[in-house]
Order: C-alpha cells, then structure tokens, then sequence
C-alpha cells in the first residue's frame, strides 16, 4: 500500500475540541492559516455513539453468546448505492473503476486481518446503482431525510453492506450504523462515505480509501479507539487497543495521551478506529478482530 506524504497539522482542533461546532469541524478540505495546514479531523467520522444503556446491553449479549474461531473465511456482498447531482465525476458520480479500487483496497486490508490465520472478511461488489438527487447528494448524519433515500435504495439482509457514496457537506466523511440496530431498523443499516475519500478522491489527506474501512469497522461493532477517553473500565471495549483521551489528528507517532501504570502503551494512532490522517492508519489489533467476528455472529450472521 503506498501511503501519502505525512502533513504537517496544528493541534488547534484538538485542544479546542470543545469548540468545534465553532469552525474546527465542518470543512473537507484543508485550510491555511499562516501556511500552517489546518485539517479538521476532529469531525471526520459521524458515527454516533450508542447509549450507556445500549452498550451495556451490547457487551452482556456479546459476553454470552462469543463466538471466536471461524473456520472459513466470511463473505460480505456489497449493494453500492451512488448518489450523484448530475452525470460526470464532478458531480460525484464515480466510476466503477474507482469502486472496485475502493473494495480491493478494503479486501487487502481484511487480508490482513486474520483470525487463527484465517481472513475472516471478503468483501465483494454485489450490484452498483446511481441515483440523481441534488437533495440526498448533500445528506449527512443528521438530515432525517437519509431515511427516504436508505429506504428506496436499501437491499438485502443483516449479512449484507448497503454502501452510499455521497458529497456530504457536514464537514464528516463518513459515517455507519451498529450492527446491533438492524434488528429494529433493517432499513437504515449501513455505510455513508464520502465520494472524496475514496482512493484518489479530492479529499486529501484522507483519499487512501480508510474512511469506508473504518466505517465498516462500525458496521462489524467496533467503536473509535479513544471512546470513553482515559478509562480502564469501558472504552472501545477492547483490551489490546491502549486508552486514548482523544481523537488523533494527522500522524502524531509516540503520542501517549493516558499516562500511569493502569494505562499501559502509547495511544493507538496508527488504528483504523482512530481520527488520524488516512496515510497514518495500519491496523486493526486481534481483539478488534475479534471483536468484529463476534458481533457479525451474533448481530448479522443468522438475522
Ligand atoms: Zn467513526
């Protein structure tokens, strides 16, 4: 994989994480302050965090109902749902060819990503449709409208990816339901992503294609890896992924932001469940992987 240049960022969207709604979030693109690149990563995913409720009910059926070792690889069809303002890829309708680069790249690094040796996840292009909606081109997280369009468009079951391609202009990149909301919304399931973000898209740094990894990392269970911040008891849920007090921006390698004994490990930059800038995510740990095995079993294999 041939990762872009590291760029050079300020750490004033995240010591002002308080004042996003202020300016830091809410742009795609990089601006320039003085020549110093602002990147607004803060913002970049939408996905929103279940209830303590919700969660806690997660983690009691998770615990009871684990599943660990998969013998065969899992295979995931994919019903891409391009949503354009017009024809030509200025307008966001994307190739196919940009498409298939997107789900390869996914694959490779599903690829790499082994339970006991085996890959437990292969993605594979069900079918492609375009719909022309200058209204749904726009959609982000928090216009209710997404409903109208996920439903006309939604196809398959549980096991299946809806994937929307989209311009959204709430200044995020993508964003995915839980698996464990199918049930009550079957309909809703699925992953938004930004058209700029996949492979060779506009939206640098964060065109390498990992805002729909990390989403489908949504889409499996996974939360963000600095959820619940310097916590020894919950966070993502995850114990081989080291607390993070906050998102990461850019590539801050050796950043350790939960320090003491009881907060072992520098902070997971490099993991695909972070903010950090697409060139600088590498991984996911064996307890994601796991985790992810588990929650398709239990939430999306059967249902
Ligand atoms: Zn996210």
């Amino acid at each position: 994989m041939k990762f872009g240049p590291v760029v050079h960022f300020t750490w004033a969207c995240a010591t002002l994480s308080s004042l996003v709604m202020l300016g830091c979030a809410g742009s795609h693109s990089a601006s320039s302050e003085s020549g110093i690149y602002v990147y607004p990563a803060v913002s970049r995913c939408g996905t929103e965090t279940p209830s303590r409720e919700v969660r806690a009910e997660v983690e009691r059926d998770l615990a009871q109902s684990r599943q660990v070792y998969f013998h065969s690889t899992l295979r995931i069809p994919i019903y891409v749902h391009v949503i354009r303002k017009d024809y030509g890829v200025e307008n966001g309708d994307v190739s196919e060819l940009q498409i298939r680069h997107q789900v390869n790249y996914l694959n490779q690094v599903f690829a790499r990503s082994t339970q006991s040796g085996t890959v437990v996840f292969q993605f594979a292009v069900a079918s492609i449709d375009r719909t022309t909606n200058a209204t749904w081109y726009q959609f982000g997280v928090d216009d209710l409208g997404q409903d109208a369009m996920k439903y006309a468009l939604h196809k398959g079951t549980a096991r299946d990816l809806n994937l929307y391609i989209n311009g959204m202009n709430n200044g995020h990149y993508g964003w995915s339901t839980f698996p464990w909301s199918y049930q009550a919304s079957p309909l809703r399931d699925g992953v938004v992503i930004l058209n700029g973000s996949m492979p060779g898209g506009s939206a640098a740094p964060n065109n390498l294609g990992n805002t729909l990894v990390h989403e489908v990392g949504h889409w499996l269970g996974l939360y963000h890896t600095f959820e619940g911040g310097c916590s020894t008891s919950a966070g993502d849920y995850v114990s081989d992924t080291p607390a993070e007090a906050t998102a990461a921006q850019g590539c801050p390698v050796g950043r350790d932001s939960c320090t003491g004994s009881q907060f072992p490990g520098v902070d997971p930059i490099d993991n695909f469940m972070d903010y950090s800038d697409d060139g600088c995510m590498t991984r996911f740990t064996a307890g994601q992987i796991d985790r992810m095995v588990s929650s398709y079993s239990l939430y999306r294999e059967n249902r």
